[in-house]
């Protein structure tokens, strides 16, 4: 399960050459954030599991 401060990959990469992503914000939207260039899209949560494809680290690891 993924949560705020996950950082993702998803499916495709961002155009600036980046594949890093930050959810910044969880609710019934998703707003992530390139961790290449900053920019930052929202999803609905349906277009966010459909386009993940794996978290790479997770903010909550260490709790
Ligand atoms: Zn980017």
């Amino acid at each position: 399960m993924y949560d705020k401060g996950d950082v993702v990959m998803m499916k495709k990469p961002h155009p600036c050459g980046a594949n890093e992503w930050e959810i910044i914000r969880m609710g019934a939207d998703i707003k992530i954030k390139c961790l290449g260039c900053g920019h930052i899209v929202m999803l609905t949560r349906r277009e966010f599991e459909k386009r993940m494809k794996k978290i790479l680290k997770s903010a909550k690891q260490n709790d």
